[in-house]
This record gives structure tokens, sequence and C-alpha cells, in this order.
């Protein structure tokens, strides 16, 4: 953390002075790989050669050893642009295309303006119908989290993984001029505490109050505390409920039949964190989270629950849905119904952190 903070201190100034670009990883595997772009060029990055055109549209990329092969090219990285934008497989990605060998494989990363990116992925995150200062701290939030991350990852060949990428792509499917509008409306803005870009965690709702980092992620952070929430009670995911009989609740937790499950321990916003699960092997003892996790994210939706036995079958009353840590989405779309701009309620969310404009 420390080298991270010296880094961040040293770069910002830099990167204050120009529109980061992101590293995108869009495909990684051992066979070949095939791009395609309208006036399609590609230029080896271990020689001094320029661009040279590819008449056909369409490079088909292979691994020989430890170097790309593709047509007349012997190299070991790639670099493609054409006019519009690239398809590698399914996707089509914007900006520019680097082709190398990392960890044996073939490793296709796009390189992206951070707005542009944005564009595409706020559509993702946040639904565009939403109060457009609502959709603008979700730009903000976002464009934070993305440029933390790029901080993070200058010794590796890519910001964000192949995970992202769905979002990603599918996000520039949901294009839309709402969420476009909230990003060039903030172009530049982040949000950064002790001069460096914070962790910008965000969710879906926290049924009236959130999280703090350390509960929910084990991220300790002076802007990660837990804050009231003016959420709607009519929020979609305000409020849920569970039911599993006790055959399959033991089969998600890996138990055989559950015969009774009570929270052990709740944190100080009320949420479990420890669970105490008792089957015929025993009574097992697991962190909330993890507990979550095994039943699935979208199921237990949140730590905010209630267990009880009925019957067979186990009922769990929950409010929320996410980690809970950060900006409430719903509840921030709540405070822009109410007249709030999206300082305000970027201030809510984050306490004590500045909003600076970057470039
Ligand atoms: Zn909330």
């Amino acid at each position: 953390m420390r080298a991270l903070l010296v880094l961040a201190l040293l770069l910002f100034p830099a990167l204050a002075l120009a529109e980061p670009l992101l590293r995108i990883a869009v495909h990684e595997g051992e066979g070949a790989v095939a791009l395609e772009g309208e006036r399609l060029r590609a230029r080896a990055l271990d020689g001094d050669d320029g661009y040279r055109p590819i008449p056909s549209g369409c490079l088909e990329v292979r691994l020989e050893g430890d170097r790309l092969a593709a047509e007349e090219f012997r190299t070991a990285a790639l670099r493609l642009r054409a006019d519009g934008p690239i398809a590698v497989g399914r996707w089509k990605v914007r900006g520019s295309v680097e082709i190398l060998v990392h960890e044996g494989r073939i490793l296709v990363v796009n390189e992206i303006p951070l707005e542009t990116y944005l564009a595409a992925v706020l559509g993702s995150e946040m639904m565009p119908s939403f109060h457009p200062e609502a959709l603008k701290a979700q730009a903000v939030a976002s464009r934070t989290y993305a440029l933390r991350k790029r901080l993070e990852t200058l010794d590796r060949p890519y910001d964000l993984g192949a995970t992202v990428l769905a979002q990603v792509y599918e996000g520039v499917h949901r294009e839309d001029p709402r969420t476009r509008a909230a990003v060039e409306a903030t172009t530049g803005e982040v949000l950064v505490f002790e001069h460096e870009p914070i962790e910008a965690y965000f969710f879906s709702s926290c049924g009236g109050r959130t999280a703090t980092g350390e509960e929910a992620l084990g991220r300790a952070l002076p802007y990660l505390v837990s804050v009231s929430c003016g959420e709607s009670e009519d929020a979609p995911r305000a409020r849920w409920d569970l039911r599993l009989d006790a055959a399959e609740l033991g089969r998600r937790l890996g138990l055989g039949a559950v015969q009774s499950v009570r929270v052990e321990k709740r944190t100080s916003t009320g949420r479990a964190e420890w669970v105490l699960a008792t089957s015929a092997k025993g009574t097992t003892r697991l962190r909330a989270a993890e507990f979550r996790r095994r039943l699935g994210y979208d199921a237990l939706r949140s730590l905010a629950f209630e267990v009880q036995k009925r019957g067979s079958e186990f009922v769990f009353r929950g409010r929320g849905f996410g980690h809970g840590a950060g900006m409430c989405q719903w509840g921030a779309q709540a405070a822009a119904l109410d007249g709030r701009d999206y300082r305000e309620i970027l201030s809510h969310y984050y306490p004590g952190t500045e909003l600076r404009k970057m470039y």
C-alpha cells in the first residue's frame, strides 16, 4: 500500500495533464485469434517499420513458440488500428488493440481513453432511466474506480481483466444518450482522499444504512464508513426473501441436510458476521460473507438478513442488494429525486473525500 501511495503521488500530477488510457484484456487463449476492422493496419512493436495495411481487413494471429505469427509478421507484439471499431472474436472494441504473448498465451489488450470507456460501461452499472444527478454521481464513482485500478496495475500488461469485458462490451450495445451526457458533464472529475484517488466501491441498495468498508470488504478506509441512506422503501430490491428447503440449503453449503441455521454474531450495522449451520455432520461456523458466496450472491442478496425455520424450510428475510460499502445506487437515486446534486450525493456516501477535476 505504501508503494502504491508513493506511486500515486508521483504519477498523479502527470495523469492530470491528459486523459489516461485504460488497458483492458479482451481475449486470452492458446489458439489463434482473428481480428477484423475497416482499413485494418498492423505494426510489429519490436521493429522500426510503420503500420502495414491488411488488405483483406482480417488478420489471424497464431502462437509460434514464444512469438506471434500473422501473415508475414514474426514478432513478440503487434499493434492494430482500424477506421472504426476492431472486432476481436465476439467483441467490438474502440481505440487500438495490442496483441502480445503473456504467460505462454496470446493476450489481446484494448487501449481505450477513459472517458470513451465510461460512456460504454455506465449503462451496465446504473439504469439509464435514473435521475441525471444520480447518473453523474455514478460516472464519477466509476471513473475513480477505473483510475485507481490503473494505478494499482502499472506493472502489469492490463488494468481490467476479461471478467469485466462482458460488462464493457455489453455496455457498448447499451450506449445511451443519458449515460453519455452524465460522463460528459463530469469529464475528468475524480474523488480523492489525501491526493490519492479513492477505492470508490458502489452497490445496488443498502436497506437503509450502508456498511463499513471493513465489515463488507475487509477495507478499513476512512471514507468507507457507515452512513444513513434515504433510499425508497419501494426500491425494487429494498426487501427480499429467500426460501430453501433443508436439503437444498445443505447442498449449497456443502453439508448434509441442514437442521438449524443461526446468525451467531452481527456487525455494528446489524449485518450478519458469523453464521452457525448444524447438520448431521455437526456444527459448522462460517463467515457470513462465505455463507453468502455459497448460497449465491443473487439468492442471498445481502448480509442484512434474519433467518427462521418453518417446517422443513428455511426462510431468509433481508434488506438491500450488494456488499453495502460506498455509494448506494438506489440511495443516490432517492437523493437526486429529493433535489440533491451529484456533489452532495458523493460527499454523503464517501465522507471526507474531495472532488477534483484531473483533466
Ligand atoms: Zn441505500
